[in-house]
């Protein structure tokens, strides 16, 4: 009897899929199953198949479970493969970094005499007398001294050249751009740069930092065309990488930009972009208004954060530091402004409810920071929650419904870029204050040939120190910096987990303690982006609801030997529910 109940149970389970269950399976768009779906959420949970319709996630399960349920417009046998939510560039530099494509790239030269040969091709294909401008060189990859404009004027007599370090805080220009700037022996330095001089106090074309804006100001704009043939150019790298949001630091014009590509169906990443730090308050309430009346879909495209420096770079010695570099004895580096002026600005914007990312490089930078962040907090506390300007919220907050009361003191959740070298005693601060800590791992397998004798045995241990920050419950969002490092998820991946560079030097890895596991590096891709723009809840891990941004890749990134991670790529990226890439295609 039992043994017929069960016969009858088999057969019936068997046919019924097929006879019953296909009149009510419900319609979706795309169904993935048969893979290994990492959906990056805080217990690393792992399932078989992911079920998407329109632009959204509805659902997560087996295989089984998921086939049975839906029949998809698209079905996706991943045969094993690892998905992932679509990679979230915390911090990058897009509208830069899409132009750079178009221009010079100075991008791994080896010598000086290579980026000499790049620049005398690109004369060979400009007017005399035309601007010729790049970007990516790297002095420290050179003889490590400053190159001169002796150097470019022996290619480019004729052009005004102007080439941006790969750091974007020192430019080099030649004899003709100098010229066109007015800049000679009597030219003072502005205020935060150094315009570089040699023995006879003639300009050597170095331009450090605020320098830079005497001959980079002169640069002409790039014309509608080239602006859509980067950005076009920019985008497909992205697809081709498996990132489907950014977080930009092109600055509030840009977004005239995006909002053409979106309206064109263009735009196969969310954008959430940046405003000026430096901009009056007046300005930064004017651009929201403005920006609100076009009424973009916020999960495409959206402002967040207020951008801003406090100083400049380890590579060009301009960071500002709490004691000079171990290797340049008298420089402590260059801050932006005093700590009274930086405070003074945060709690400004603060308290119009702004969020804020300073790029903090040094010690010093970021405890000037922090400073800042605290007592913009304190003002706050004292003054109650009203100080707060409800509105600005409301701008930041337009597609979350993170309320006032959700998140309290942290609600801003303030951001500091790099915070790349950091004093033993302010990481506790981090957490105590909830500001993100917003890095970028391949810069430190970049600078790790140089960083330990510029920056001492002890001071190191505090640098680029993910590992350390996290351990103090520090939200870590990952991003490239692109144009400063190729816009690739993949390598920054696999420098937080090895902490070695493409030729697995040095063994073990350099400063080997601040790994971190692959799982929690994709989840600082991933989710720590998201929630650093205030978008945990929509997007950042595979779950029923949210946005359908995912990344099918062609090698399992939790199991293989990390060298390999840099061979990974994507199979297919899925935004907003679409496929948006495929390889071979
Ligand atoms: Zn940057």
């Amino acid at each position: 009897m039992l043994k017929n109940l069960l016969k009858i149970t088999l057969v019936l389970s068997l046919c019924l899929p097929n006879l019953v269950l296909a009149q009510t399976k419900q319609k979706i768009s795309l169904l993935l199953y048969n893979g290994k779906v990492f959906t990056a959420d805080e217990k690393f949970t792992i399932v078989e198949a992911v079920a998407v319709d329109g632009e959204k996630i509805v659902a997560v399960g087996t295989s089984n479970e998921l086939k049975a349920r839906y029949q998809a417009a698209k079905e996706i046998d991943l045969q094993g493969k690892l998905v992932t939510p679509g990679f979230n560039d915390a911090h990058v530099h897009f509208f830069r970094g899409a132009l750079s494509l178009l221009n010079v790239s100075l991008f791994d030269s080896k010598t000086v005499e290579e980026a000499k040969t790049r620049v005398a091709a690109k004369v060979k294909e400009t007017k005399a007398g035309e601007w010729i401008i790049g970007r990516g060189w790297d002095h420290t990859r050179w003889a490590n001294k400053f190159p001169t404009r002796a150097n470019l004027d022996a290619v480019a007599p004729n052009n005004p050249v102007y080439l941006v370090r790969v750091d974007g805080h020192v430019g080099w220009a030649n004899s003709a751009a100098l010229k066109l700037a007015k800049i000679d022996k009597a030219t003072k330095n502005p205020e935060g740069g150094e315009i570089e001089r040699d023995a006879n106090g003639e300009a050597t074309g170095i331009l450090k930092e605020t320098a830079q804006g005497l001959v980079g100001g002169l640069v002409p704009p790039p014309t509608a065309e080239q602006q859509t043939k980067g950005m076009e150019l920019a985008l497909k790298m992205a697809r081709e990488y498996g990132i489907t949001s950014v977080q930009d630091n092109s600055g509030y014009e840009t977004t005239k930009l995006y909002r053409e590509f979106l309206r064109q169906n263009k735009l196969t990443v969310r954008v959430a972009e940046w405003q000026d730090f430096e901009d009056s308050v007046e300005k930064l309430k004017q651009q929201r208004t403005e920006f609100a009346a076009f009424k973009d879909n916020p999960s495409r495209l959206k402002l967040t954060a207020l951008k801003g420096y406090v100083d400049g770079t380890l590579g060009s010695k301009t960071a500002a530091m709490l004691a000079p570099f171990s290797d340049d004895a008298g420089n402590s580096g260059i801050p932006r402004r005093s700590s009274e002026e930086l405070t003074r600005m945060i709690v400004e914007r603060d308290k119009e409810g702004f969020q804020i990312a300073l790029h903090a490089i040094g010690d010093k930078a970021n405890r000037m920071a922090l400073d800042g962040f605290a007592e913009a907090r304190k003002n706050r506390q004292e003054g109650g929650r009203n100080q707060i300007n409800p509105n600005a919220l409301r701008f930041i907050n337009t597609n979350t419904d993170l309320g006032l009361t959700t998140y309290g003191d942290n609600l801003i959740r303030h951001r500091i870029e790099h915070a790349q070298v950091v004093n033993p005693a302010d990481f506790k601060r981090f957490e105590e204050l909830g500001i993100i800590a917003s890095m970028q791992p391949t810069h430190a397998v970049s600078d790790k040939r140089w960083a330990e004798s510029r920056l001492g045995e002890y001071r190191v241990l505090g640098a680029y120190a993910w590992h350390l920050m996290k351990s103090y419950n520090v939200h870590i969002p990952f991003g490239t910096d692109f144009p400063v490092e190729a816009i690739n998820p993949y390598a920054t991946l696999y420098a937080a987990v090895s902490r070695q560079d493409a030729e697995g030097i040095p063994a073990g890895g350099w400063q080997p303690q601040e790994r971190l596991s692959i799982e929690d590096a994709i989840r600082c891709h991933t989710y720590e982006s998201a929630y650093a723009e205030f978008a945990e809840k929509e997007k950042g891990e595979i779950k029923i609801g949210m946005f359908a941004d995912l990344i099918v890749h062609s090698k399992d990134l939790t199991t293989i030997e990390p060298r390999e991670i840099l061979t990974t790529a994507p199979v297919y990226t899925i935004f907003n529910g679409a496929i948006i890439y495929q390889r071979g295609n």
